[in-house]
């Protein structure tokens, strides 16, 4: 309301349908125009913590919609059961592999199709992994954000073609857990803070765009159908409410054309958040982390109030409801969608249809098993992804070794079972997820020891284990009588909401768990064939016994999911070789990395600064010239590979100017509606249920004159398509090598391109990578494409992309096997 309004403006970019959207659209404007100001409103607003099981909303019985069903997670269908427990996000990095990055999410997305659950919070790609501690980063992917916008761009692409709503997240800058809720953390178990907001994390517009924002692009280039903003704030405003970020960045600058919705307690407004370009409210509270928030909502009948008294516009309202229906009809979800058959976190066959009132006791379970046969991708996954970082005297392969001890918990089962603490919380037995909302229920989990075991059987080999870290006399005699002893060890990591060992979320230290590294160490001390196995949501450090001359082989399998030990000894006996390749850099001391979590708060906001700007793993590793213990893109193979003939081809001169287009977007909006509040009272035909968010008004609600809010705009910029500047994605240049096997053995090798941008940049940043089956004795050629974006920087001035080499700048192109071991070399020359 523009006399009431601060003098500020938020622009709203009102979706329109771009590409193959355009569908989706106008079959998503064709329903939505005919729906009740409350009908749409209902779309919006979630019904409310336990009023049902799980997230629900916008169901329109008039119509026989029966609404949208939304669950976690990346790693499965969260909370039910016959669902399969893939690899973490961290695996599909490790394994530098565009396929199985695509399958492992299409087998997900088929899953919570099956299940019936329509929208899927899921992939992770924030965090990004600024801080190797960082409690969260196992569920995203790499620090680097070329190699994590490739998976994340595969895996929505993936989920979406299994049939359920990519919701990327989280939105943006979510780079700690420490500090990202005010309850939970000013209330902690023995920890407590005094802070009054979330923290901000503040960074500056480039290293916005050229690290944190790089991925979301390739979301959104991939049709990414919803977004979760975060629980931090950004530059101190609330993410869910910071209109640069929604409504200028997201839906403008990246042609956005799904619908944005918050995290559970993320949502700081009413007004603010829906201008700024929020779409959806999650759970539908105010505050679910208290009780005092049942039911209470910024939206559902506060947004039907706001529409009433003009703070938010119907135009507003419509867009919120097309962006969401509009997802839902891009998928095809309107033909043969599966009825909702679990209830979220609830696995008895009988319940409750709405639990907190007790109403409806029903079948709320029918079991459905939706796994399919994609145990065959998990396990192709894991062992796809493990890192051999040491391998001496050829100790792996194995091969018919006469004895072998298995040493470490990491190794076996744990004795409360795969699912023995809620959300994973724990570390018992071996470590194959983290913990917190993107965990899921294990169906089965295959421990290493019993895959070992059955695999020794073959060739005779004597099998003796100690499961007990700490019964040091029996390891050393143990592993004394063996010719080879695998010793495991772990360290976990999870969300914000579950202490473990003293762990909030965010790791303390990069060290192991449960006396890892004394475990190793005497292994070592006993065994002169000791092979280490590690576990972890990131990366650890490894000085005490990296160097042991006695420590032949050390592998790193990440969170490998339900077929865990399958993995590991398809890797072990050489069933495979090893292709994967660190996503991040290994340090010699925690205080390399330059970044860390912030455990104190420095301020009541406590203030997350990003100053080390573009320079965070590998690129500060290069710029501040410290020696890695292992560099990003490090891994070893069970074969050699050479690199040879570089080429680079010049494919386009035809280059345009990059500059955002002002295309303003008709908004063609539904017919306006009666704004008469006694029109939308609630009606006497239903019976309210207990902390169900409804979006009706009281009969005495006050259609209140709203308080001094930002005037929302139409008059906004779009991108004309997705993903950004069309241009953006043209392939400028094509880089071919050719790649020889010169070992013994079959194996894929990941080469790796590096380009060298000048201007303020990083030495050498990721710009390509290409994952390779080679038999030996042969050659294969290696293409990388070069589009656009990946030769230009982020020029804050005419807030555009520009092209380096039209800065005068020749680019550095580097192949080869690492960051740190790029044997071949060729330029892109400047132009003009
Ligand atoms: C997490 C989200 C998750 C949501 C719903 C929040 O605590 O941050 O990642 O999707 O819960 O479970």
């Amino acid at each position: 309301n523009a006399q009431n309004g601060t003098g500020e403006t938020y622009n709203n970019p009102i979706s329109s349908g771009f590409g193959n959207w355009s569908q989706a659209y106008e079959k998503a404007r064709a329903f939505v125009c005919q729906l009740t100001l409350t009908e749409k409103v209902n779309l919006t607003t979630q019904t409310g913590t336990g009023a049902t099981y799980g997230y629900e909303l916008g169901i329109i019985p008039r119509l026989g919609f029966r609404g949208l069903a939304l669950d976690d997670s990346p790693t499965g269908v969260r909370g039910t059961d016959y669902s399969s427990a893939y690899a973490a996000g961290l695996n599909l990095a490790m394994s530098w592999d565009r396929d199985l990055m695509f399958l492992q999410s299409y087998g997900n997305g088929a899953e919570h199709k099956a299940k019936g659950n329509n929208a899927a919070y899921a992939p992770v790609v924030g965090p990004l992994g600024r801080a190797p501690e960082g409690g969260r980063i196992w569920e995203s992917y790499s620090p680097d954000p070329y190699l994590s916008g490739v998976a994340f761009g595969q895996s929505i692409a993936g989920m979406q073609a299994g049939g359920t709503i990519a919701i990327g997240k989280h939105f943006v800058l979510y780079e700690q857990e420490h500090f990202r809720q005010v309850r939970e953390w000013n209330d902690y178990g023995i920890l407590s803070f005094n802070i009054t907001q979330p923290y901000s994390a503040n960074c500056d517009d480039r290293t916005l765009h050229e690290l944190y924002l790089w991925p979301w692009y390739d979301g959104v280039y991939n049709g990414m159908g919803g977004v979760m903003c975060s629980y931090n704030q950004v530059n101190n405003t609330q993410s869910c409410q910071n209109t640069r970020l929604l409504n200028d960045i997201l839906k403008g600058e990246m042609g956005f054309q799904g619908f944005i919705v918050s995290d559970d307690g993320s949502q700081h407004s009413g007004v603010l958040s829906a201008i700024a370009g929020m779409d959806m409210t999650i759970l539908g509270e105010t505050s679910p982390n208290g009780i005092d928030g049942l039911g209470i909502s910024f939206w559902g009948p506060n947004l039907t109030t706001s529409v009433l008294n003009g703070s938010v516009p119907e135009w507003r309202l419509d867009d919120m409801a097309t962006r969401i229906m509009a997802s839902f009809f891009y998928l095809g979800q309107d033909e043969n969608f599966p009825e909702l058959n679990f209830a979220q976190g609830y696995l008895p066959t009988f319940g409750y249809e709405y639990p907190t009132a007790k109403v409806d006791y029903t079948q709320v379970n029918e079991h459905v098993d939706v796994r399919d046969a994609h145990a065959q991708t998990i396990r192709a996954v894991g062992s796809n992804s493990i890192v051999l970082l040491k391998n001496v005297n050829e100790t792996l392969p194995l091969s018919a070794p006469r004895q072998m001890a298995v040493i470490g918990e990491d190794a076996g089962p744990s004795m409360y079972g795969p699912n023995g603490c809620s959300d994973r919380g724990c570390d018992n037995g071996t470590l194959a997820m983290g913990w917190g909302s993107g965990s899921t229920n294990f169906p089965y989990l295959v421990d290493p020891l019993s895959a070992i075991q059955a695999r020794a059987l073959q060739d005779r080999t004597v099998v003796q284990y100690v499961l007990n870290n700490y019964a040091s006399a029996t390891i050393a005699s143990v592993v004394q009588q063996a010719s080879v002893c695998l010793v495991f060890a772990n360290a976990d990591s999870g969300e914000g909401y579950i202490e473990v060992g003293g762990n909030y979320g965010d790791r303390n230290n990069l060290t192991l768990w449960l006396g890892g590294d004394t475990l190793i160490q005497e292994v070592a001390a006993n065994c002169s064939n000791t092979v280490v196995v590690i576990h972890a949501p990131g990366p650890i450090l490894m000085e005490d016994w990296i160097d042991n001359p006695n420590v032949t082989a050390v592998l790193f399998a990440g969170l490998p999911g339900q077929e865990s030990g399958n993995s590991l000894v398809d890797v072990l006996y050489g069933a495979v070789s090893p292709s994967g390749k660190l996503p991040w850099t290994i340090a010699k001391n925690r205080s390399d990395y330059g970044t860390d979590v912030l455990y104190q708060p420095n301020a009541p906001v406590p203030q997350l600064n990003f100053t080390e700007g573009l320079f965070i793993d590998y690129r500060h590793f290069d710029d501040a010239g410290i020696e890695p213990r292992f560099e990003f893109g490090f891994g070893l193979s069970y074969t050699s590979f050479q690199y040879q003939n570089l080429q680079i081809l010049a494919l386009s001169n035809n280059k345009t100017t990059l500059a955002m287009p002002t295309t303003t977007v008709n908004p063609s909006i539904c017919p306006s509606q009666s704004l008469n509040p006694s029109d939308y009272t609630f009606p006497a035909t239903i019976s309210s249920i207990t902390d169900y968010i409804y979006p009706y008004i009281e009969a005495n609600t006050s259609i209140y004159t709203p308080q001094a809010t930002p005037t929302p705009t139409i008059n906004a910029v779009a991108a004309g398509a997705q993903g950004g500047d069309p241009a953006l994605w043209d392939v400028l240049y094509r880089v071919q090598l050719q790649l020889n096997n010169t070992g013994s053995k079959a194996g894929q090798e990941v080469s790796q391109l590096y380009l060298e941008l000048g201007n303020d940049t990083p030495p050498r940043q990721l710009r390509g990578f290409n994952k390779t089956m080679v038999q030996p004795g042969e050659a294969q050629t290696v293409t990388f494409d070069l589009r656009r974006r990946d030769v230009s920087i982020w020029d804050i001035v005419s807030q555009s992309w520009v092209e380096v080499t039209s800065l005068g700048t020749d680019i550095g192109v580097l192949v080869g096997a690492s960051s740190r071991n790029l044997p071949l070399r060729g330029v892109i020359p400047a132009q003009g």
